[in-house]
């Protein structure tokens, strides 16, 4: 078999018995075989994110019997997380997620080494790290990550094996090899601040990191086994739609005009880019000039009698989670609605985070309605400081 990416060279070793019997139905296909499997007890593979899709990811990896895994998190497991991150179980909740997927990892495959790495990906690290792998498959959920990780392979010579989901839709790709596109051959530069919505605000089918992280599996272990380039996702962008079970492919081109791995590079050196998108920008854009009110503030006027016309902005299924009894316009269906609100009263807008109820406050200030107040925080700070028994989601 040819190879299309630095491959790890077995090391001079052999497998136990007890590795023999763990791996027989590897062994019996002569795809992998004796030699395979030792390839893959040779190997490193650097998981980014034990969320979603590094949960697949891990365990097959663990499972298969690659050698050494390495999973990049800071986070904590959260309940909202447990609906499709199956690393952790509901006793983890509150635990660092490197410590509970570490524990998994070991109960499926004690043999597999685990190095831990508990810090956010940044500029300042990423090449350390990804030098100490030979493959990085991708689990991350935002673009500042996605645009880094991309770049610490091009710049490191390591395959970038990427996958991102959002609601019913995903993506997998390999990325970065000798001859293969880059991230950035596709997508030059990330989305303009704000225009991408998280996984947190867009929701997510619980399975679909699922399918697409054994994707992603997949195409790691043929990458260390050595498939020829031609089976591999290797200028092959595969898309999933769960809703309607179709898998299509968008025939990929390394470009020669790509700024960090074209002929020209003009990146020599990885980017921060959560200064330009993502939270960070969101929160700043919301905050400025925009009238605004706490949770402590709407309460104390609601108590008092005050005459407070609340309108939620938010989605009718959203709405059935919990709400404040507000009035409910979906903001994509302001403009056509806006009839229905009197902009002689107060008006107090708010939607999950704040983040929607900005952009609607944005829009009647310019229609014409002059006491219209963001909630800040949105029915989430309600939630945690007002109603602690109100659901959050
Ligand atoms: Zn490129």
């Amino acid at each position: 078999m040819k190879a299309v990416s630095p491959k790890s060279e077995a090391k001079a070793g052999s497998l136990s018995k007890e590795e023999v019997q763990r791996y027989s139905r590897h062994l019996l296909l002569p795809e992998v075989g004796m030699e395979g499997q030792l390839k893959l007890k040779a190997a490193k593979v650097l998981c980014i994110g034990a969320g979603g899709l590094g949960s697949p990811l891990s365990m097959y990896l663990a499972a298969a019997g690659v050698g050494t895994l390495g999973l990049v998190d800071f986070d904590v497991v959260d309940f909202t997380n447990l609906q499709r991150q199956i690393l952790h179980s509901t006793a983890d909740v509150g635990r660092k997620k490197l410590d509970s997927a570490a524990e998994t990892l070991a109960g499926i495959n004690p043999q597999v080494e685990v190095r831990k790495f508990e810090a956010k990906l940044t500029s300042a690290n990423a090449l350390e790290i990804f030098r100490q792998f030979d493959i990085v498959a991708d689990g991350t959920d935002n673009f500042p990550t996605r645009y880094l990780v991309n770049d610490a392979c091009v710049l490191t010579g390591k395959p970038n094996v990427y996958g991102s989901i959002f609601r019913f839709e995903g993506q997998a790709s390999v990325f970065a090899t000798k001859d293969g596109p880059c991230y950035r051959c596709l997508y030059p530069d990330p989305p303009p601040p704000g225009l991408v919505p998280s996984c947190a605000e867009g929701g997510v089918l619980g399975i679909l990191p699922g399918l697409v992280g054994v994707i992603q599996a997949t195409e790691t272990i043929k990458l260390i086994l050595g498939a020829e380039r031609e089976q591999s996702l290797v200028g092959r962008l595969l898309m999933v739609d769960a809703m309607g079970m179709k898998f299509r492919e968008l025939k990929l081109r390394k470009n020669p005009e790509c700024p960090v791995c074209g002929l020209n590079p003009t990146i020599h050196e990885l980017i921060d880019y959560q200064e330009f998108c993502g939270v960070r920008a969101e929160e700043a854009s919301m905050t400025t000039g925009m009238p605004a009110i706490e949770v402590e503030e709407l309460k104390r006027k609601l108590d008092a009698g005050e005459d407070v016309f609340i309108l939620d902005v938010r989605e009718p299924h959203e709405y059935q989670i919990c709400n404040l009894q507000g009035h409910l316009i979906p903001l994509g269906d302001l403009p056509k609605r806006v009839q229905e609100l009197d902009s002689s009263r107060e008006i107090v807008a708010h939607c999950r985070s704040g983040k929607r109820s900005a952009d609607a406050v944005e829009f009647l200030q310019k229609a014409g309605f002059h006491k219209v107040w963001n909630l800040t925080g949105g029915i989430l700070a309600w939630a945690d400081r007002i109603d602690p028994k109100m659901p959050k989601y």
